[in-house]
């Protein structure tokens, strides 16, 4: 990559549009050197525009990757048990390495159902009950693809995260939990809080930030006020206002006092697709590994 690009204000910015493009052609590296084409099958039940949009952009890079990608549409009146059948058949199809069903689904599914039908090696979401108690474990884990996300940006750019002070605002089983545990872990090993709309003084926790993530879905909420002089601030959230859809971090305010930060939009965004499609490698290596 080029060398890296600075805010008007001269903080790092943390590009997800160059790190995704990197780490696709990685992937595609790595496939083609395994001789093996890893399959990634979505589910998308129903017809919610952005949904189809995302499935498409997921698909597009997974075949940039050299994998194969395929995907079922189910309509929007579908039965539950429909719905099931066609999961169960992907669990069960040799052929299929990553199995991810694009949220939401409709109202009257239950989703939790259909989620827990992906088996853990097969979940490149990472959202399964038994993917999020193996991260919990330390476990080899297929890990929710927008937390890893965070990670990889955070560790592609050469933040010290060894003894730092990270705040996490979200607590969502998505999002914010799961990045807690990730920033956490030993390896990573930042000293974590998280904070939630029933925190105390927000602004205050957030200012002890060395690395301050926000993923609320409030837009422009996080403030020079929230950030600590040299902090690294990334933004998960996405919100659609009048002015179009903007993320949780006032970027023209904080960029002048951060360190790094990533631009919305183009940060995080990118880097989740990016982290599904290392997942479908990971849970092709995870599956041939275990037989
Ligand atoms: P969510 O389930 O609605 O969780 C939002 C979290 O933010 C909750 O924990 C909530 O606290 C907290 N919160 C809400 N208002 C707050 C406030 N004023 N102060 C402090 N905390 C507050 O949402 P999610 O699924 O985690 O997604 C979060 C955001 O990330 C959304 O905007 C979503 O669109 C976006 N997102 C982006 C990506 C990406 O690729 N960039 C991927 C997934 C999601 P309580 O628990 O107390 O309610």
């Amino acid at each position: 990559m080029a060398s890296p690009a600075r805010t008007a204000g001269g903080a790092l910015l943390l590009d997800g549009v160059a790190l995704r493009d990197l780490t696709v052609k990685r992937v595609a590296d790595e496939v083609r050197a395994l001789g093996a084409t890893p399959t990634l099958a979505t589910v998308l039940i129903g017809d919610d525009a952005p949904s189809q949009v995302y499935v498409r952009n997921k698909h597009r890079q997974a075949q940039l990757a050299g994998m194969n990608s395929r995907n079922e549409t189910l309509p929007a009146d579908v039965s539950q048990e429909r719905a099931e059948t066609l999961v169960r058949s992907l669990a069960d199809d040799p052929t299929v390495t990553g199995i991810l069903v694009q949220q939401p689904v409709p109202a009257h599914l239950d989703g939790e159902t259909l989620l827990a039908l992906i088996p853990p090696d097969k979940d490149v979401d990472g959202l399964t009950v038994a993917s999020m108690g193996r991260l919990m474990r330390g476990e080899d884990s297929l890990v929710p693809c927008t937390p890893l996300g965070v990670l990889r940006l955070l560790e592609h750019y050469g933040a010290n995260t060894a003894g730092a002070r990270a705040v996490v605002v979200g607590r969502s089983s998505l999002v914010g939990m799961p990045l807690a545990v990730l920033l956490a872990r030993k390896g990573t090993d930042a000293t974590v809080t998280v904070a939630h709309s029933r925190t105390r003084d927000l602004a205050v926790v957030c200012r002890e930030a060395d690395i301050l993530v926000s993923a609320t879905g409030q837009g422009r909420s996080i403030g020079r006020d929230h950030v600590k002089p040299g902090a690294w601030v990334i933004d998960v959230g996405i919100s659609r206002t009048s002015d179009g859809l903007v993320g949780d971090v006032d970027f023209d305010a904080v960029q002048s006092i951060a360190a790094a930060i990533t631009p919305m939009p183009g940060g995080t965004g990118p880097m989740t697709v990016a982290c599904l499609i290392e997942n479908t490698l990971s849970a092709w290596r995870l599956q041939h590994s275990r037989r």
